[in-house]
């Protein structure tokens, strides 16, 4: 049985003899986008059941109906790794999103730091592309998406266990050796700075942190969404989580 062109991330409960309708947005890109047809298989998923396959059994330009027919991959674990980014222009941050998604990511968190330019960050459009990544490249979950939050409240009451990889772009432990040194399972969470990256008085104030650790991605300055890109894919590559 070939596998349906079609993916989406539904909130519905997915099980055998159930049946749903999709939202309209959804329902619309379905009937006038994609140009299903009836009878159609969707794989759906909704980040608890694994991923189900179903058929289009009812079709209007507004509502598509599916029935789910078949498990096609049990829902598992997946790596806790969050992403704090401190926002950057829109198309940048979009790449983020989309990539931080691929690479693993459980959660985005848009961080205002000193230096941030940004100062404001369409989330309805981040979590727009979290969902599109995560259905595109097979995730069974989304990554969350946190409200944008200065640096300091994010790290306020921050759970003791979750390692808190702060990339510096001044210097630093070698990324592969830090997490190299890190249980596979690990609660982590990477801080990648803007454009204009970390004041001093905050590198100073993240260097006295006790969950943080200063990772170097090496000699060279990097964009903050190839720095961003470029750590997640060594701790996923070190991990294999
Ligand atoms: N303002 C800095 C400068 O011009 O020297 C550049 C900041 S860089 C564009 C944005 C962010 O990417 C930094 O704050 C840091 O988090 C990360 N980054 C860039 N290069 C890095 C490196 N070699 N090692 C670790 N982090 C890096």
């Amino acid at each position: 049985m070939s596998k349906p062109r079609l993916r989406l991330f539904v909130p519905d409960d997915l099980g055998p003899e159930r049946s749903f309708i999709l939202d309209q947005n959804q329902s619309h890109y379905l009937a006038q986008v994609m140009r299903a047809e009836m009878g159609e298989a969707v794989a759906a998923f909704n980040g608890r059941d694994g991923e189900w396959r179903c058929a289009i059994s009812a079709m209007t330009k507004r509502a598509v109906t599916l029935d789910v027919t078949s498990q096609t991959r049990q829902q598992q674990d997946e790596p806790d790794w969050w992403l704090l980014a401190a926002p950057i222009k829109r198309d940048r941050i979009d790449l983020v999103a989309e990539k931080a998604c691929e690479l693993g990511a459980s959660a985005l968190w848009p961080v205002m730091t000193q230096h941030t330019v940004m100062s404001r960050v369409n989330t309805e459009r981040l979590a727009a592309h979290l969902r599109e990544a995560a259905e595109q490249c097979e995730r069974l979950t989304v990554p969350r998406l946190f409200d944008p939050v200065p640096l300091e409240r994010a790290l306020r009451d921050w759970e003791s266990e979750r390692v808190l990889i702060y990339l510096d772009e001044t210097g630093g432990q070698p990324l592969a050796q830090i997490v190299a040194a890190l249980p596979p399972q690990s609660k982590l969470a990477v801080l990648v700075g803007p454009e204009g990256g970390f004041s001093e008085a905050e590198r100073r104030w993240l260097k006295d942190l006790p969950m943080v650790r200063v990772a170097t991605l090496g000699p060279r300055i990097l964009r903050a969404e190839t720095a961003a890109i470029a750590a997640l894919a060594v701790i996923g590559s070190i991990l294999q989580t």
